[in-house]
């Protein structure tokens, strides 16, 4: 959803260019004439709808008006895109109707305009006519680049995951072609990767391994591959592998050790290799208190975590936060037995978990969005791979 600043800042790109046609128009003395001054008390009467937010009759006296030089092209341009920002795409689609049905525009301009009207079927989720208009554009030199760029949103978003891998190649040869560079994201790999879950959704094992294939054949990797792998190992009765690859994930991303420690926990069960992940887990590297907090927070999660090693991260990681120590009693843990002290740890996350459960547990390190679940794409941002698991617990909720 556009946000409040977004609005604004929409509106004020709008009443500049408004503002910027109309000075242009009364400030040139020499060309004064009466069709210009009707059409600055339009572009003001136009203008005045907009900011009462009368907008329905701002759309009828801007598309009414008859002539439109290139300042007054621009003002319907930024008038269009405001609409569209705030939600409104409705009017925002009138509007870039409106230019695109004047005969008089230029082939330049036209395609400016069906460029401004394809972003207003995308915005308004009508993905197949979005598509058919950057299809067409594409085959401007012009607007080649925003068509393959918006052609792989819509490939995205519709799941359309071999015609994002085709048109994310013919979107590198266009910026090549232009020197710029490419994106620096392993957004193909994780086209492949969703290529992959989906083959093995469908049991077609040879189709799965041939997209991770694929996916790690590119210079932009993604560690995605080797959870999608050890998945697969996971469901084919191989816990000992899957655990292998899972390890070699965290050790590739130990941000994600809180998404991968209740897979790998569980492919350890399944082994009957339980010593061996209080082993790994022990030996796991310390970064600034992260690891302890990661692994309390898996076990917080995931309840089938039993494991000695990560309950007593969960009990460091309790006893180290002073307020969550203090509410806990953690000088508890140091005079009861055994058995109390795990059966305290337990009533502990049980507690921890009905709090975090209702709470966003991801964020994105781009954009700030927070989700419930796992995301390798960002919902805000559409970047991949930047959103991460939160690894504390704010006892006092943000919202
Ligand atoms: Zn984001």
């Amino acid at each position: 959803m556009p946000t409040e600043s977004a609005f604004l800042l929409a509106g004020l790109l709008f009443v500049a260019a408004a503002l910027g046609y109309i000075f242009a128009k009364f400030g040139d003395t020499d060309e004064e004439d009466i069709p210009s001054e009707k059409l600055s008390s339009d572009y003001m009467k136009g203008l005045n709808y907009v900011l009462n937010e009368e907008s329905d009759r701002a759309v009828e006296v801007f598309t009414r008006m008859a002539e439109l030089d290139d300042e007054a092209l621009e003002t319907h341009f930024a008038l269009g895109s405001l609409f569209r920002k705030r939600g409104e795409v409705d009017r925002a689609i009138r509007v870039h109707e409106n230019l695109i049905a004047r005969p008089a525009l230029t082939a330049a301009q036209k395609n400016q305009a069906e460029a401004a009207l394809a972003d207003d079927f995308l915005s308004a989720g009508l993905f197949d006519r979005a598509e058919s208009m950057f299809l067409t554009l594409c085959d401007s030199p012009e607007f080649r680049l925003q068509g393959l760029e918006r052609l792989c949103r819509i490939y995205e978003v519709t799941r359309d995951w071999q015609r994002a891998v085709e048109t994310s190649r013919a979107l590198d040869k266009a910026r090549a072609k232009k020197s710029i560079a490419a994106e620096d994201t392993a957004h193909v790999a994780h086209y492949y990767c969703e290529m992959a879950e989906q083959a093995w959704q469908q049991k077609d094992t040879q189709q799965a391994y041939a997209m991770l294939k694929q996916a790690e054949s590119g210079h932009r990797r993604t560690v995605r591959s080797l959870l999608v792998r050890a998945d697969i190992l996971s469901d084919t009765d191989k816990p000992g592998d899957a655990a292998q690859l899972y390890r070699e994930a965290i050790e590739a991303s130990p941000d994600l050790l809180v998404v991968v420690l209740p897979k790998l926990a569980a492919a350890h069960r399944t082994a009957g290799t339980a010593a061996e992940l209080s082993t790994y887990l022990h030996e796991l590297p310390e970064r600034d208190g992260e690891t302890t907090a990661a692994i309390a927070m898996a076990a917080v999660r995931d309840p089938a975590i039993e494991n000695p090693e990560a309950l007593g991260a969960l009990q460091n990681f309790v006893a180290s936060d002073s307020t969550l120590g203090q509410l806990v009693g953690a000088e508890r843990f140091a005079k009861v037995d055994e058995t109390q002290r795990l059966s305290i740890i337990n009533q502990v996350r049980d507690a921890l978990r009905n709090i975090i459960t209702a709470r966003p547990g991801y964020v994105c390190r781009e954009c700030g969005y927070s989700c419930l679940i796992m995301q390798w794409q960002c919902p805000g941002c559409h970047k991949w791979e930047s959103i991460r698991p939160i690894v504390k617990i704010n006892l006092v909720s943000s919202s």
